[in-house]
């Protein structure tokens, strides 16, 4: 195999220092079989999940003359995989790619090493994964494959993936993979290719997402439907739990290689973490996004003068919240779409201009109003405060906070980047306490039974058998984070 690797370190930009009060969803993939320049595809399907990870992409194809090839850099989609030069690298009409994200910070600086797809040379031949979630036994994996001889090449908990199936004796690829994923725990939604296949498959809960669409005489994968949009493919399906679906050129094969269980997909993916213009579970995550503001409306009402979002994954639910209050909607805040790209490095000073490089108040709009803020998560608190500063500073005569998620007040172990457990202002403050810490005139988050109803549980959360990952909420695991616990975290107990 050859590849086009530059192994550099990611432009501190990329790291996003404004938007560090968000959670942050780690990984989008996304593959394609039975195209001609499949590649080229899945550039375009992974710049459409470009907001799943913006740190670093790569792509894998695979033709028959030039063997398997890959790409993979820093930075965004659209300045890595437009270029000729780069995309006549990757020839053939089968493709898989990645687009990461990670922390630099307290995750540590990663490396060209940790971008994937990651590829093995099987004796049975060569394969690539691509995986979206986390695996949360993958450090006693990891310890046991070390022990056995295995040799890592990055720090990524994915690559336990492909160890695993360098030691299975299963004799095919799909049967090696089924075997390393079911030694497996936590979430999974992987795209994998081999010569001649494409694979595709999500964990017994189904906790993240994978769709499968049709495009001419070919299937694409990918984690959204947005991305489907792009080139042009039908939807065609998503990708049950627990589910393996098997792509060649004569078709679609599904197997269903693991214990069956109740599907737990994640509820934040439908707050916050997909694109409003996807679907998920039949559902317009756009749709779903007003429903939780109207929800919000009828659960917490206050009276003002306008609803403003804070733009942009606020603003759905702003509009739900208008429409269902009859404040009126204004666009109270606006954001500056092109941040990121203005500062090659940012220095201290503007980096303490933090939020304001972002999102700037409409002055004319909010002066001597009564202001309604809609957000869709608070994280740490940090960024709602200086929102609330900047609303004051305008002059607004009220500032009332409605937060479309529940408090988020444990971490996710799920394949979404969170803060520590005690750096989460929900985990450590009641909800009057964080209004006067925020120091808003009134906070008020949706009730997790009102944001169960805004996905279409009319009953709301099943308390004996929630229908939903919530634990980033509930504190309840629908898997038990085992590294974690070894390393000392501490599960609810019955008393919190
Ligand atoms: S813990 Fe929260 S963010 Fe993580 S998978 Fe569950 S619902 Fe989603």
């Amino acid at each position: 195999m050859t590849h086009a690797d530059l192994d550099q370190s990611p432009e501190p930009w990329l790291t996003n220092p404004f938007d560090d009060d968000k959670l942050k969803e780690e990984c989008g993939v996304f593959g394609v079989i039975g195209t001609a320049e499949a590649a080229n595809f899945v550039a375009l399907g992974l710049h459409a999940l470009q907001h799943r990870g913006q740190e670093a992409g790569g792509i894998v194809s695979y033709d028959a003359d030039a063997g398997f090839q890959q790409a993979r850099r820093f930075g965004y989609v659209r300045d890595n995989f437009t270029s000729h030069k780069v995309m006549e690298t990757l020839p053939g009409e089968l493709a898989i790619g990645h687009v990461r994200y990670s922390t630099a910070g307290n995750k540590g600086q990663t490396a060209i090493r940790d971008v994937q797809p990651f590829f093995g040379d099987f004796s049975l031949g060569g394969a690539a994964i691509a995986h979206n979630g986390n695996i949360t036994n993958a450090e006693a994996l990891r310890k046991e494959l070390v022990e056995r001889g295995s040799i890592f090449q990055s720090s990524s908990d994915s690559e336990c993936i492909i160890h695993l199936m360098a030691r299975s004796m299963g004799r095919t690829i799909p049967d090696r993979m089924e075997e390393a994923l079911r030694k497996v725990e936590g979430a999974f939604s992987v795209v994998a290719m081999t010569r001649t296949k494409l694979i595709g498959v999500r964990d017994p809960l189904g906790v993240r997402p994978l769709v499968l669409g049709k495009i001419g005489d070919g299937y694409a994968l990918s984690s959204e439907t947005c991305a489907l949009d792009i080139i042009g493919a039908e939807f065609v399906r998503e990708i049950e739990p627990g589910e393996m679906v098997v792509i060649t050129n004569k078709g679609i094969e599904s197997h269903h290689p693991f214990r069956p269980a109740k599907s737990r997909f994640c509820i934040f993916e439908h707050v916050y973490f997909s694109r409003p213009d996807s679907i998920l579970g039949g559902r317009s995550v756009y749709e779903t996004r007003e429903n939780i503001g109207r929800e919000l409306a009828k659960e917490s009402p206050v009276e003002a003068d306008m609803v403003c979002p804070v733009p942009d994954s606020g603003t759905p639910a702003a509009i739900g919240y208008s429409i269902q209050s009859g404040i009126p909607y204004a666009m109270g805040i606006i954001r500056n779409q092109y941040m990121g790209r203005t500062f090659i490095e940012p220095t201290e000073q503007i980096r303490n201009m933090g939020v304001r490089l972002k999102l700037n108040v409409n002055r004319a709009l909010i002066k001597g109003k009564r202001v309604i803020l809609v957000d869709d998560s608070v994280v740490r608190g940090t960024t709602s405060r200086k929102i609330k500063e900047m609303i004051l500073d305008a002059g607004a005569a009220e500032v009332h906070f409605r937060i479309a998620s529940p408090p988020t007040a444990w971490p996710c172990f799920y394949g979404v980047d969170t803060p520590q457990r005690e750096k989460l202002l929900a985990a450590t403050m009641s909800e009057d306490e964080m209004r006067e810490h925020l120091g808003v005139d009134s906070l008020k988050f949706i009730s997790l039974d009102g944001l169960y109803r805004a996905v279409g549980e009319a009953q709301g959360r099943n308390p004996k058998s929630p229908q939903y990952c919530d634990a980033c909420f509930s504190g309840e695991y629908p898997v038990a984070p085992s590294d974690q616990i070894t390393n000392g975290f501490e599960l609810k107990t019955a008393a919190e």
